[in-house]
């Protein structure tokens, strides 16, 4: 069976004598190769402010944070989203607002989010879904408007551009995933991108408990609590090694996400979805409507090739009860929508074979 998902690690020959450096160096904790990392992943986005992490999670949880978010505020999100989006939205005590999605892409609509916006509202949280990019033109307007962050949750979305830009650049807050499943895995980790450099200095003694790690542990005073969110040298040692395939690696994505939108505009029961103005996708999976879902799963399935919605709406889950509204557009875009294989893993051949079944119909 073709996946949805495999992570990517280079080859054997070129990974394992590294981790096996580290791992025997006598220093696996945070250190030297995760500033490396750190170097690396800044000149890689454009954005000298980011901050290595155990998690995109971990990364969320500190950009809400540091966008001033205290319990009772309100932050507008998106239920067409992994869990953590707005798991971590609760764990700094704050409301989830949801904002409803465009039914074109599953994105969220900048005129829903205008609309929900009180003086409550301490942060916007955009998903770059599957790694197509939302409305930022609009979004940027709104964020300037109301002077309210935005938030970028780009766990799927590295290598995803805006303006030409990779996304990382835009906003006052992107965090990234490096988790198993993602373009690019560390085995778990994740990042923190922020506009404002005034802030690493707090982001920074926030991932290690809230001490100064310029200070000896003597020395330090804790002011402000902070979290066991550090990347470690294993992790990042990983990640130094996978930075240079990443650009290959992700160019793959594209390629067979461009060779779908080609392949597939026109044919019978297949919609593809709207991409936004000055944006390029990274097609973390590639996403289209399909009519008859189950019937075309079942048919993919019976070819050999995994399809699926993969990720379960958020607004649904009872933490979220007292959030809950009508979202028309989400309704319309939940039952249709459905990922095929489009990775690094897909070969020519396979993209050739996945378009002709599709086009023979289900
Ligand atoms: C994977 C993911 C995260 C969280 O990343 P972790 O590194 O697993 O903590 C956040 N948001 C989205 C949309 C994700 O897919």
């Amino acid at each position: 069976m073709i996946p949805l998902v495999k992570p990517y690690f280079p080859p054997r020959e070129e990974l394992m004598p590294e981790l096996e450096n580290i791992i025997y160096s006598g220093y696996v904790a945070e250190g030297q190769p995760v500033y490396d990392f750190e170097d690396k992943f800044r000149n890689y986005i454009g954005n000298k402010n980011c901050l290595a992490l155990h998690s995109g999670t971990d990364a969320l949880h500190l950009a809400y944070i540091l966008a001033g978010v205290t319990p009772g505020d309100e932050i507008i999100s998106t239920p067409m989203t992994a869990e953590p989006t707005n798991t971590s939205i609760a764990m700094v005590g704050a409301k989830v607002v949801w904002g409803d999605v465009n039914p074109n892409n599953g994105l969220l609509d900048p005129s829903s989010v205008r609309q929900l916006i009180t003086d409550k509202t301490k942060a916007i949280v955009l998903v770059h879904y599957a790694g197509m990019v939302c409305d930022m033109d609009e979004f940027n307007k709104i964020s300037e408007e109301f002077n309210i962050p935005i938030i970028e949750d780009a766990a799927h979305a590295l290598g995803s551009k805006y303006n030409g830009k990779l996304i990382g650049c835009n906003s006052a807050y992107t965090a990234f995933s490096l988790q198993a499943i993602k373009h690019m895995t560390t085995v778990d980790g994740g990042f923190l991108a922020m506009r404002d450099a005034n802030q690493m200095d707090r982001a920074r003694r926030m991932r290690w408990f809230g001490l100064d790690k310029k200070r000896s542990r003597l020395e330090n005073d804790i002011t402000e609590v902070g979290f066991k969110y550090a990347m470690n040298n294993v992790n990042a040692t990983i990640g130094l090694v996978q930075m240079r395939h990443v650009e290959s690696i992700i160019a793959k994505y594209i390629s067979n996400g461009r060779f779908y939108d080609q392949k597939l505009a026109g044919v019978d029961g297949v919609t593809l979805v709207d991409y936004n103005p000055n944006t390029e996708a990274s097609y973390w999976l590639y996403t289209m409507k399909v009519e008859q879902r189950e019937d075309f799963i079942k048919a993919m399935e019976s070819a050999g090739i995994l399809a699926s919605p993969l990720h379960h709406r958020s607004d649904t889950h009872s933490i979220f009860k007292d959030s809950r509204r009508d979202l028309p557009g989400m309704e319309k875009w939940y039952n249709n929508f459905v990922h095929i294989p489009c990775g690094w893993w897909i070969t020519e051949e396979d993209r050739e074979k996945i378009v002709d079944i599709i086009k023979k119909g289900w």
